[in-house]
């Protein structure tokens, strides 16, 4: 192994984390290893699939380096504000250098308890690491931002969650860092300006470098989540439960809890079972970013001088979201329809088409994709109501060169379907695999029409349609 710990993290003052090892697992058992990522960060394949990387990840054995330690943090959980939250069930081992100098957290979810536990166990069960582990594998396919999943192992211990015993698992997880909205807010709340600084000048060095000022730093951050939520909507996904602690500044998607991908299009669609009043819903996601957001402004308001001005030129800067959010919004639904450079007008034909998608109930994605295979049509009920927008739309195609190459690029043909993962994740409950590997396999390459998965790209039946999502803890 190459891979060198640089752990800036654990070099901050000590109340910014608590130090703790990751429990020893009685038992533990590969599930998956990503060799590729292995390879990026310098683990190399060889070593993550071998017995020294099933020892760091299922926690038994730290590799050289590693100075593992729970962060702490608070956060809007729901717009309800909780003082200190921090890892509860995840250990940070340490910062890798990769072989190109970039810098990644490296982190194992489900190794046990912490200080920040609170009445929670520490652990993870299989279903949630699995579903992280496909759907951020997935989301990195599909070229949008995520944190990474480098391995998945069953521990040989039982977890037990509402009242069954369900087999324990532990996802390594792989972030360009793990800082997130209520990283900030921790200190703030606590009004350590000292903390504020440091952290400020870390994500700047980290992630930022372009930036002189918290101000700076405010508008990047800004910019990097509402290209991320845009393209979250561009293929559907509803991540479940945006509070200020799954919001990180790097602008990776983070927390893969109750999240999911739209079958039928609906902006008010919630899958999370505790969303009870759509908080979360698909539509709602960009102004729940920009209120995260405004979270953050306050956050840095201590290092920005002049309190009146201070506060205007953060407004300004929350304001901005709408603007960043809309243009990248309207680049990417237009290559969704063939269109490359959109102009204003373009939006009302975009709407129009998700309009008549919401009333029809057509599938997202198959819509999208069936665009240019022809097969948009057959996802309507009523075919008329594709027939008027498409006459619309084919007029306004007539200007673009080669839409058909620039739909095969922007619309995927399959995405990580809520009934897959469920059907996946009961099978490896009864110690059955394979579904989980051909999921694997069948998003690797998303934009490629593949035969052989041809399955992976149907709409679930009626008796198949998972309803609800849960949080998974
Ligand atoms: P989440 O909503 O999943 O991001 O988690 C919110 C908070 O609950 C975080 O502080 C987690 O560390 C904590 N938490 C979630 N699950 C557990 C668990 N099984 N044991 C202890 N803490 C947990
Ligand atoms: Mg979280």
């Amino acid at each position: 192994m190459t891979a060198k710990f640089d752990n800036s993290y654990a070099r901050f003052p000590a109340r910014f984390f608590a130090r703790q090892m990751p429990d020893a697992a009685p038992a533990p058992q590969r599930i998956a290893a990503n060799g590729a990522l292995a390879e990026r960060l310098g683990f190399g394949g060889d070593w993550i699939a071998g017995p020294e990387g099933l020892a760091m990840t299922s926690g038994n054995a730290m590799p050289s380096g590693a100075e593992p330690l729970a962060q702490a943090y608070a956060g809007h959980q729901f717009g309800g504000w909780v003082p200190q939250l921090g890892d509860g069930r995840a250990v940070l081992l340490g910062e890798i250098i990769a072989p190109d100098g970039a810098r990644f957290d490296i982190q194992l979810k489900g190794s046990g308890q912490t200080p920040f536990s609170r009445r929670g166990d520490g652990k993870a069960w299989l279903g949630p690491v699995l579903r992280e582990y496909v759907v951020s594998e997935a989301m990195a396919a599909l070229g949008i931002p995520t944190t990474r999943a480098l391995a998945a192992v069953l521990t040989g211990e039982a977890v037990y969650r509402d009242g069954f015993a369900r087999p324990g698992a532990i996802l390594t997880r792989v972030a360009s860092s793990h800082i997130r909205v209520g990283t900030f807010q921790y200190f703030a709340a606590r009004e350590d300006t000292e903390a504020l600084q440091l952290l400020t000048d870390h994500v700047i060095a980290r992630h930022y470098p372009q930036a002189e000022t918290p101000l700076e730093l405010l508008t990047a951050v800004v910019a990097a989540q509402a290209r991320l939520i845009a393209r979250w909507l561009s293929v559907g996904f509803i991540h479940g439960v945006m509070n200020t602690d799954n919001m990180s500044i790097s602008g990776e998607t983070i927390d893969y809890g109750p999240c999911a991908f739209m079958d039928h299009y609906h902006p008010s669609k919630v899958f999370s079972s505790i969303d009870a009043y759509g908080r979360y819903a698909y539509g709602a996601q960009p102004q729940i970013a920009a209120w995260n957001l405004a979270q953050f402004a306050s956050c840095l308001l201590p290092l920005m001088g002049e309190r009146e001005a201070a506060i205007e030129a953060a407004t300004i800067t929350i304001g901005g979201f709408t603007e960043v959010f809309q243009a990248e919004w309207l680049a990417l639904f237009g290559r969704k329809i063939g269109i490359t450079a959109p102009r204003p007008e373009d939006r009302a034909l975009i709407e129009d088409l998700l309009n008549r998608m919401a009333v029809e109930r057509a599938d997202f994605t198959r819509t999208f994709r069936g665009l240019s295979t022809g097969t948009a049509r057959a996802e309507f009920t009523e075919p008329l109501a594709f027939d008027q927008w498409s006459e619309r739309w084919q007029t306004r195609l007539a200007e673009e060169r080669d839409p058909e190459a620039v739909m095969a690029t922007a619309n995927p043909v399959r995405i990580p379907r809520n009934h897959r993962i469920e059907a996946m994740i009961a099978s490896a409950v009864e110690d059955d695999f394979a579904p989980f590997e051909t999921l694997m396999a069948a998003l690797a390459a998303p934009f490629d029409p593949a035969p052989e998965f041809a399955a992976f790209e149907a709409a679930p039946r009626p008796d198949e349609a998972v309803a609800r999502t849960f949080c998974g803890t």
